[in-house]
């Protein structure tokens, strides 16, 4: 490269990080209050990933929903489970969880799709499903898997689908002309949300924003609990009254996995502010 080539690449760098600061909410999560939060995830446990920032949500008087979009009706090793068992088993234990963060039944909305087979699914029936819950709630703050911002992140088949169904539902929802038999039969009205709380299970790469769940651990362990279909001996062998051994194992399973940054327990997401388009940039 000649010197000169080196100064304008040079520039043109510098043009582009201009253009891409690293975001960040203007006011920090654990001072949110009055707002409307949805979170969409796959499988009943995928909120557990943020439980600490729900149950803080929860108790700073936002409005918190979680819409999941698998029964669950899948994920056990135990062979004496059928489907239809253990989709009611996995809502049993995702109301448990959330009523262990003070998350009312009512706000938790299973849209009842088959596990495992979430991107076989007709996409454009799901992108409805979810622009429909959307124009409803009118969510201040969308939180969904993380798609990837700087390339296509490779999640497992379910999470996969669920961000870009998620982020492809979010940017349907502003457009009046699409589904727009919601808007002229169902009283519904096209919207755009504002802010996005994006997370990731293993990847912590793109986060550029933790919230300090100090004071959200032990509910956070505590609705972990609860998925015994999922972790612990109930993966292979389910067992509805799990022992204490059981249950402590499971704690210690959720407390070791927990984020610590600075030597605070937090939860970590890419925020994202602005137009749907945008989401990946
Ligand atoms: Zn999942």
């Amino acid at each position: 490269m000649t010197k000169l080539a080196g100064i304008f690449f040079a520039c043109i760098s510098m043009v582009a990080f201009a253009q891409e600061p690293v975001q960040k909410p203007d006011v920090p999560v654990e001072k949110w209050t009055k707002k409307t939060i949805m979170l969409i995830g796959a499988h009943a446990d995928d909120d557990a990933l943020s439980h600490g920032t729900l149950a803080l949500l929860q108790a700073h008087g936002n409005q918190v929903y979680v819409v999941t979009l698998t029964t669950g009706n899948v994920g056990t090793q135990d062979p004496k489970l059928s489907r239809t068992q253990l989709a009611e088993i996995r809502r049993k234990e995702e109301l448990a969880a959330l009523a262990e963060l003070g998350i009312p039944g009512e706000h938790y909305i299973n849209l009842g799709y088959d596990d495992g087979l979430l991107e076989f699914e007709d996409r454009k029936a799901v992108v409805e499903n979810l622009v429909r819950w959307i124009r409803k709630l009118r969510p201040d703050v969308l939180m969904a898997w993380d798609p990837g911002k700087n390339y296509q992140r490779w999640h497992k088949s379910d999470h996969r689908a669920a961000a870009y169904l998620s982020a492809d539902a979010a940017r349907a929802a502003m457009w009046r002309l699409l589904f727009e038999g919601q808007i002229t039969q169902e009283g519904l009205h096209e919207y755009m949300v504002p802010e996005y709380l994006l997370y990731n299970d293993y990847d912590h790469n793109d986060e550029n924003t933790w919230v300090d769940i100090s004071d959200y651990v032990e509910k956070k362990v505590n609705a972990f609990s609860h998925y015994a279909s999922q972790y612990g001996p109930g993966w292979k062998n389910y067992n509805p009254n799990p022992s204490e051994v059981d249950i402590k194992q499971m704690k210690d399973y959720a407390r070791d996995h927990i984020q610590m940054k600075n030597g605070e327990p937090v939860e970590g997401f890419r925020y994202y502010k602005g137009l749907p388009d945008a989401l990946g940039k």
